[in-house]
């Protein structure tokens, strides 16, 4: 921070010397909207693609899919067991009851040891810890999925596909469209991550970043939902030890956080930022999913962050086709107020204008203006927009950022006159000057 302070400082005294200072700030929102939407899926199943890419594609919209790596065909990581071996945990359970000391290792142990009907007693005993929060019932339930494996009661489970499952997405397909959308990480086998010891807790994360690194690129390596939404302090904490964002809980201290389960409502918090996160299920009356966009649009500082599951009768709690034509239809009819973008896409905004430092000052007919943001890490590469008062005289901007240059409009209204663009922190200066076509 002290850096960029610096650099803004000597910034706003030279231009005492060559001209006077212009007013230029970041606006709230990119492109100097009011609020901004992200559309997020999750579990990656096949009408989301099938279905809900089409008609979010006719409206132009970006969106984010959480995808459970695992899942898909040709990936390099599934479901593993991390740790001793099976049998030798299986032969204590014989002897000890499942405790605080070794409830982690069985329920690890329990989901990956490829049989059905397993996984589904960690599922259940992960809800009963994480949810409920009754240990001692979990516990139980685990005793009771040993005793059965140790009795032989659970047959095997069929190996993964082998890719020509048309109800199955593929790497390739994903990577197609992984130029306009946001992939992101729903772990490798979409457990409930609380129930994990440390080993496999791990390896559901790193290994699914790894499967999505090599097939879609670094950029959707950003963001992940630990599974059921969870808000299981150390999962969330593993996950943002890998990952620069998680939709389970964003700790900014300027950002109000408010869940799906939270009956706050946005418009009370006194924070710069709320981030506002809705489920649309089967059940959702279309009438409270319009008024949450109504209600963004309204503020000028939520994120509206919209989770979908199941689309046109595949998933969890799906929506129709229909409903996602009229929902989508009606959030671009706001587009004039609302942003809408990619989850990693606001993240990144509400970082890197926090973390930015803008300095402006005009020099007869040139405005220069600096920007700067100690945002070290790579991932950090949205441009920000600025909003520059310009003089009263200018009808048009010409505005030059190292080999990019563009020509606006300028904004007039009854107090300002300004100009409104886009630039890249910590690269060249930018600069505006009026702009007569010849
Ligand atoms: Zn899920």
């Amino acid at each position: 921070m002290k850096r960029a302070i610096a650099v803004g400082v000597a910034i706003l005294y030279s231009s005492l010397a060559l001209g006077q200072i212009a007013r230029t700030e970041i606006t709230t929102w990119q492109y100097g909207k009011r609020g901004a939407v992200s559309l997020t899926y999750d579990d990656g199943t096949i009408n989301q693609f099938r279905v809900a890419v089409p008609i979010m594609d006719s409206f132009g919209f970006p969106a984010t899919f959480f995808i459970i790596t695992g899942n898909i065909p040709g990936s390099q990581y599934h479901g593993t067991f991390i740790g001793r071996p099976a049998k030798t945990i299986i032969a204590e359970t014989a002897k000890i009851p499942t405790n605080k000391d070794n409830f982690f290792e069985r329920a690890s142990a329990i989901g990956y040891l490829g049989y059905q009907g397993t996984l589904d007693y960690r599922t259940r005993a992960g809800e009963l810890y994480d949810e409920r929060k009754n240990l001692e019932q979990a516990y139980r339930l685990l005793d009771e999925a040993y005793a059965k494996l140790r009795q032989g009661r659970f047959s095997p489970r069929e190996p993964h596909g082998s890719g020509s499952d048309p109800n199955v997405i593929t790497w390739d397909e994903l990577l197609t469209l992984s130029h306009r959308y946001e992939f992101a990480s729903h772990t490798v086998t979409h457990p409930r991550l609380a129930v994990l010891d440390d080993a496999n807790l791990t390896y559901e994360l790193e290994k699914s970043r790894e499967d999505i690194l090599n097939h879609l690129g670094f950029k959707h390596t950003f963001s992940v939902e630990c599974p059921y939404g969870t808000e299981n302090a150390r999962s969330v904490r593993a996950a943002l030890l890998r990952y620069q964002l998680a939709r389970n809980h964003m700790p900014d201290e300027n950002v109000e956080d408010l869940d799906r389960g939270s009956d706050m409502d946005p418009a009370t918090s006194d924070k710069e930022y709320v981030r506002w996160q809705r489920g649309a299920l089967t059940e959702t009356p279309m009438a409270l999913m319009k008024s949450w966009v109504d209600k963004t649009a309204k503020q000028d500082n939520v994120w509206l962050v919209l989770v979908f599951h199941g689309v046109d009768g595949i998933g969890w709690k799906p929506k129709t086709a229909a409903e996602l034509k009229d929902y989508f239809g009606y959030i671009n009819s706001k587009t004039g107020s609302l942003w809408v973008a990619t989850f990693q896409d606001v993240g990144k905004y509400i970082r890197e204008r926090r973390q930015a430092t803008v300095s402006s000052f005009q020099d007869g007919n040139t405005i220069s203006i600096v920007l700067r943001s100690d945002l070290s890490d790579l991932s950090y590469d949205l441009p920000l927009t600025l909003k520059t008062s310009v003089p009263n005289t200018w009808r048009q901007v010409e505005v030059q950022q190292g080999d990019r240059t563009t020509h606006i409009a300028v904004v007039e209204t009854k107090d300002d006159h300004y100009a409104l663009y886009q630039a890249v922190p910590n690269a060249e200066v930018v600069t505006l000057s009026e702009f007569t076509e010849k």
